[in-house]
């Protein structure tokens, strides 16, 4: 009754794989079987399945209504905190998924410079709709400096999206040059996510602001995953100031969410009931017991927890990398959140992951499925508080036993 099995589309694997719950550290499968999980849906579980704090936030706010159809404090509390933790953002706007947020961001960065076009990365991802679902994981996305822009199956977004290289300053800087002027946005994760958990090259972002002054385009970035580290995102790690932010995942507690947050002179565009104003609405855009999952869960991951927590990740990661080199592995990431890759040398854009041998680190995935612990098919690893200090060296431990055993010369 569900094509594929799957409401979404990564999750679709051969075997098929279905939960039945999650506690803490551990996702237990309809077999019975516990793993490890460092999937984390996908890095929304900042503290791991059924954190007791949230548990209790939600069945409170469950007994007071799910729903009301009137605003509540919830979204003020909510708003507040995204405010307090990402300078530069005065107000905030909820939505049901980072997909919304990204639509939403673009319509307001449209909207204020009355211009049509965006501007993306080749192997950025920014949920499903069709402005950004371009050049996502091109098998050929033409000339590396130039990249062409390349619609997914059933999207007509590509008549306004061009795409940018992620590893080439020059490059994005000589496209600006050519096409700025007639860019509403640029959006961009400060690391790209789902392409392979890559971080900006130094210098990018802090060009991207500079074009975007020069050429009057909006800088939207997307910080739905990265918007953890550091309990403030990357932006705070980087000193990066976007016009705009989009976030998700781990702001909603494991409930679905989606922000905008900027300055007000941008998102009073949205404030109801002022003339020629983006019309936004969703039945369940701030619904209180998101905002009360929300609310319990960040209390739990301040500013402390979050260093803590990408230090713990800084460590994984360089052990990792010296373990696995000899393997013909690298892993890539920050803080918190990693990828491994069956690369000798570690990606820095889609297209080298695109040549990564995918097919062994599907082996590697499935290598370590058997041996209880859950990570992406795609290698990505993300870590949260309910994983201990044995996991981790648990895990190290697993994933060199298969890196050997799909070695290629073993294999
Ligand atoms: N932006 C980024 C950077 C993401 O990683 C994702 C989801 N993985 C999205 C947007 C879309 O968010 P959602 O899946 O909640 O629509």
């Amino acid at each position: 009754m569900i094509p594929g099995g799957v409401s979404r589309d990564q999750l679709y694997t051969d075997p098929p794989f279905f939960a039945s719950h999650g506690e803490g550290a551990y996702l237990v499968d309809v077999g019975g079987v516990g793993r490890v999980d460092f999937v984390n849906n996908y890095t929304s579980l900042i503290h791991g399945h059924a954190h007791p704090q949230t548990v209790e936030a939600i069945a409170r706010q469950a007994a007071r209504g799910t729903a009301y159809g009137a605003p509540s404090e919830l979204e003020r509390q909510l708003a507040r905190m995204i405010v307090d933790r990402l300078s530069g953002s005065e107000m905030v706007r909820f939505t049901n998924s980072g997909t919304e947020a990204t639509m939403l961001a673009l319509q307001i960065a449209r909207s204020a410079t009355r211009r049509k076009r965006i501007a993306k990365f080749e192997g950025g991802y920014h949920g499903s709709h069709e402005l950004v679902r371009v050049s996502i994981k091109p098998e050929d996305g033409g000339p590396r400096s130039r990249p062409q822009p390349v619609a997914e199956e059933g999207a007509e977004g590509f008549d306004l999206t061009d795409v940018l290289p992620f590893d080439d300053l020059t490059a994005v800087e000589a496209i600006a040059r050519q096409h700025g002027e007639q860019w509403a946005a640029v959006l961009v994760e400060p690391m790209q996510g789902s392409a392979g958990m890559m971080p900006a090259r130094q210098g990018l972002l802090e060009k991207l602001r500079e074009l975007a002054d020069r050429h009057g385009f909006m800088l939207v970035l997307d910080e739905v995953m990265t918007f953890r580290h550091g309990g403030h995102g990357l932006q705070g790690e980087w000193n990066i100031r976007p016009d705009l932010t989009t976030l998700g995942k781990i702001i909603g507690g494991g409930l679905p969410v989606g922000a905008v947050a900027g300055p007000e002179k941008l998102m009073d565009s949205l404030a109801p009931p002022k003339p020629h104003r983006i019309q936004h609405s969703g039945t369940f855009n701030g619904n209180p017991l998101t905002m009360a999952a929300g609310l319990a869960t960040m209390a739990a991951y301040d500013e402390q927890t979050a260093r803590d927590l990408d230090a713990r990740g800084d460590r994984l990661r360089s052990r990792l990398q010296e373990t696995l080199a000899q393997f013909g592995l690298s892993v890539t990431g920050w803080g918190s959140m990693m990828n491994v890759h069956a690369a000798p040398t570690p990606p820095q854009c889609w297209r080298d992951v695109r040549a990564s041998d995918s097919g062994r680190m599907h082996r590697i995935q499935s290598g370590l499925m058997d041996r209880g612990f859950f990570l992406a098919p795609r290698g990505m690893l993300v870590l949260s508080t309910a994983h201990t200090e044995e996991h981790l060296d648990q895990l190290e431990e697993a994933l060199a036993a298969v890196a050997e055993q799909t070695a290629p010369s073993v294999a």
